[in-house]
């Protein structure tokens, strides 16, 4: 049995500033997390995609902006279940919570965040026959590391900013880049829309529309494709084919546990603090819903922030919280690391 202060699912940008601003109130925090890896939607979807609204970055890498948030919750020494997906919580007697994941790991803890954002990654796949065959050999459905494809031929399929986006970037990485979409518009960005006729005009993209892939082919690993364009098949030659036809949000286990659900996200208290209709359980990030909700990775962090006081006054009952400055208190680390300013500067403050 795993037993933390904060129970954290999902170990996304929300989940991962949680450990932080549950540290400076020296609450101990263990994150689960589906995927192998921590960082959410930014490391799992395109971590090589500059962020520009993260305040005090100009710009950051999606994959960079994890890294800086892991470096900043180190010191809190946070646990991880990672590849492992919450699948049940049980309330014990004593007001706590036990959640176990689908492989029987257990955790314990008086207070769990859902900071589950879309829930558990389901990419909508292309209807098309053998999917399972070529599934990560040729066939894709993210990009983790856009250097697998450098001098090799890619087609991507899909009319959004992914698609878009990714076509773009790879122009110069892959040998080959062809765009295919089943219309002639595009749902993305109107500049990235432009950059790919721009590239279309230089032949560095392929761009086929209205079209559609309609068959597979290869032994054991993705060779060609069959094309349909307005009615007429053809054969295309390729390495790859990345149908990027965006995520479809399943809550997945956590929308059996009792918690109000309105548009598969969790409803919560936004005047407060972030809590669910069951106490001691909160949402935050892109998981829960409010009037007014903007789904942004500044709008989860705020939200782990005031969710943490009210974690606080549940671990600590009757213990009132002095709000202090780090600027101002210094940070002590729980692995015994102190950080603060030099006595100077903190007097002049
Ligand atoms: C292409 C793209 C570009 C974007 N650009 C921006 C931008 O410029 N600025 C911005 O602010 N936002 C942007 N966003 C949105 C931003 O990424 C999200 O707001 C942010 O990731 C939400 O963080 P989160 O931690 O709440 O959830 P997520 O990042 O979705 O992480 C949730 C984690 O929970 C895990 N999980 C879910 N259910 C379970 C379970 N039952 N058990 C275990 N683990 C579970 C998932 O595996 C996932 O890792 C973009 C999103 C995309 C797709």
């Amino acid at each position: 049995m795993i037993k933390t202060d904060i129970l954290i699912i999902g170990a996304g940008p929300t989940g991962l500033f949680t450990v932080f601003e549950a540290g400076l109130l020296k609450l101990k925090c263990h994150l689960i997390d589906a995927l192998p890896q921590p960082g959410g939607q930014c490391s799992e979807i395109y971590p090589k995609k500059p962020i520009y609204d993260i305040p005090g970055f100009p710009e950051i890498l999606a994959g960079d902006l994890t890294k800086n948030l892991l470096e900043q919750g180190k010191q809190f020494e946070p646990g991880f279940t990672l590849g492992e997906r919450a699948e049940t919580i049980e309330k014990q007697e004593d007001g706590s919570f036990i959640v176990t994941t689908n492989k029987g790991t257990k955790h314990q803890a008086p207070v769990v965040v859902i900071a589950g954002g879309l829930g558990s990654f389901e990419p909508r796949k292309p209807g098309l026959d053998n999917l399972e065959i070529y599934e990560d050999n040729g066939l894709e459905y993210f990009i983790k590391d856009p250097e697998v494809y450098r001098d090799k031929r890619v087609v991507i399929s899909g009319g959004g900013d992914s698609a878009l986006d990714w076509s773009i970037f790879l122009a110069d990485v892959a040998s080959e880049v062809t765009l295919i979409h089943r219309r002639n518009e595009f749902r993305g960005a109107l500049d990235s829309v432009e950059k790919v006729s721009e590239l279309k005009a230089a032949g560095k993209i392929n761009l086929i529309t209205p079209a559609e892939v309609t068959e597979l082919h290869g032994d054991g690993k993705i060779e060609a494709l069959t094309v349909n364009k307005e009615g007429e098949d053809f054969r295309l030659e390729t390495d790859y084919f990345i149908p990027l036809f965006g995520l479809s949000p399943k809550l997945g286990p956590i929308a059996d546990w009792g918690l109000e659900i309105e548009k598969n996200a969790i409803k919560v208290d936004n005047s407060l603090n972030y809590q669910t209709n069951i106490p001691g359980i909160f949402a935050i990030g892109d998981v829960n819903t409010y009037p007014e909700k903007l789904k942004l990775i500044l709008c989860g962090f705020h939200e782990a922030t005031l969710m943490c006081q009210a974690a606080y006054r549940i671990i600590n009952p009757g213990k009132r919280y002095v709000l202090k400055y780090t600027t101002v208190s210094g940070i002590d680390g729980f692995d015994g690391s102190r950080k603060e300013a030099p006595k100077a500067v903190v007097q002049s403050i």
